[in-house]
């Protein structure tokens, strides 16, 4: 290990650290643009710049340079926070004053650092240069020449992270800019995690361009329930609707990314189309009356059995096994939906908790199914329809009652993946906690607390259920240092 001090403090670090990764460990925030964790170090912006060993005349870059026995680390001096001011007053010689239209705005570090680390006026007299604006990248980013800093995350990501070229430096000097050249649209399905590295406004979103100002909208960190990757997500609304999915760091899941189309789903969980209410026969009833129609039709549990979605959390499924248990059900099985899977995140899994729904005891549905005389389908799951055959009657308990809903006996609401609390295990046996980014609404009660009344137990929040699973949450995201 090695010992050095930062700004007088005394850390010890192994070695090959650098004095930027060593000052993040004792929470001193050393500002970087170019430097990103989960792409390699360029040293580019020279925003990181830090006193080594009293030496003024040749500051270091933090992002590289390498923790040494005992060096002294100044992040603060007269000398660095001279050469940062001129560091930021030359980012933003050609930067235009855009931050009133910029989507940008408001989580922007061109904003955050030339506020705490800038000059707060400009010595540029001349010309800003012009450059162009709104650049087609694809059809889901947009580049604006502008607002670019030439930092080369975006370009380094294809390179480093997804082993593709297509885009990178043209010209030289002012003349610089980042360009799609001869290669035409990115076509990479992880392109738009650019956008989320870009440390400033040149590369949008055009799907969430001029949707919302972030400042008014509310975030929930949670979990995509696209497939059984379960990348870490912060997901974005403004008044209940989902306006986004971001990803969020977690070094053992998904690092910093998320694939496109985990990140384009978020609109299929605001369902303005869904059940809402309890009902009996086709015809709206109390909670209290479907209760007593399952029990009544469900009986002594022969013939019956359970078809679970594997997007339900454990906490749900668990509710339900208790269920089943106590009306003597003895058949649980989950559903399965695939889709295409890549050799980067995306899991030929497309449901978030296969995994845990397995560890409750759950089984595929054999492939020879007992004749039965119910069904009771709980959650967005795809019903096999030999399932179906001779069935007395069908119980169902989903967000959207699709084409089931009509056979159903008894139909239940049921909250989406966006809507729910507890945790999820994802196909590499990580336990993580899902937050509900949105709220449906009363009508809409949490799934688990339908399962709870009909087993007639006494939980009273999810984590009392948390703690009887004796599930615990082993994948915490981190907090992302460098988007
Ligand atoms: S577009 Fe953004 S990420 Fe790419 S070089 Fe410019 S500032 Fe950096
Ligand atoms: S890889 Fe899977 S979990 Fe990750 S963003 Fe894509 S769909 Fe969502």
């Amino acid at each position: 290990m090695i010992k050095l001090s930062i700004d007088g403090r005394e850390v010890e670090v192994e070695p090959g650290t650098t004095v930027l990764e060593a000052a993040a460990t004792l929470g001193i925030d050393i500002p970087h643009y170019c430097y990103h964790p989960d792409i390699g170090v360029d040293g580019n912006c020279r925003i990181c710049l830090v006193e080594v060993n009293g030496n003024t005349d040749k500051l270091a870059i933090g992002c590289k340079f390498p923790c040494g026995e005992g060096m002294e680390v100044e992040t603060e001096s007269e000398a660095v926070v001279k050469a940062r001011k001129g560091v930021m007053e030359f980012l933003l010689i050609n930067h235009p004053l855009d931050c009133t239209i910029c989507d940008q705005a408001g989580e922007c570090p061109l904003q955050d650092y030339s506020y705490h680390y800038g000059t707060g006026d400009s010595r540029f007299a001349e010309k800003k240069r012009n450059k162009p604006k709104h650049v087609e990248f694809s059809e889901k980013v947009m580049f604006d020449a502008e607002r670019c800093i030439l930092c080369t995350r975006c370009t380094r990501f294809f390179e480093e992270v997804r082993d593709c070229r297509p885009i990178g430096v043209e010209n030289m000097g002012g003349k610089s800019t980042i360009t799609t050249g001869p290669n035409g649209p990115i076509q990479d399905p992880y392109q738009m995690n650019i956008i989320d590295i870009c440390p400033v406004g040149a590369l949008t979103s055009r799907d969430f361009r001029f949707k919302q100002r972030v400042w008014f909208m509310d975030f929930a960190d949670t979990v995509c329930p696209g497939c059984s990757k379960g990348c870490n997500i912060t997901a974005g609304s403004y008044q209940g609707k989902l306006l986004r999915f971001v990803p969020r760091r977690n070094t053992e899941v998904n690092a910093s990314w998320m694939c496109d189309d985990g990140r384009l789903s978020y609109d299929k969980y605001n369902m303005p189309e869904r059940v809402r209410g309890a009902s009996v026969s086709g015809d709206p009833a109390s909670f209290d009356a479907a209760r007593a129609k399952i029990t009544e039709l469900v009986g002594d549990g022969q013939g019956v059995a359970v078809l679970a979605s594997t997007s339900q959390t454990s906490e749900e499924l668990f509710a339900v096994r208790e269920w089943a248990r106590t009306a003597r059900v003895r058949d649980l099985w989950h559903g399965e939906r695939t889709w295409e899977s890549d050799d980067f995140l995306k899991q030929a899994d497309a449901t978030p908790n296969t995994a845990g729904a397995q560890a409750l005891g759950y089984a595929s549905v054999p492939s020879q199914a007992p004749e039965l005389r119910g069904l009771i389908v709980v959650g967005d799951v795809d019903v096999p329809p030999a399932l179906l055959a001779n069935l007395d009657f069908l119980i169902q308990q989903a967000p959207q009652a699709g084409e089931l809903g009509e056979a159903a006996v008894v139909l239940l609401p049921g909250r989406n993946a966006l809507e729910k609390n507890g945790h999820w295990t994802n196909g590499d046996g990580a336990v993580q906690e899902v937050r509900a980014a949105r709220d449906p609404g009363p009508d809409v009660p949490e799934d688990w607390t339908i399962w709870r009344d009909l087993a007639g137990v006494s939980w009273t929040s999810i984590a009392e259920i948390t703690k009887a699973m004796g599930a615990v949450s082993t994948a915490d995201a981190e907090a992302v240092t460098a988007s």
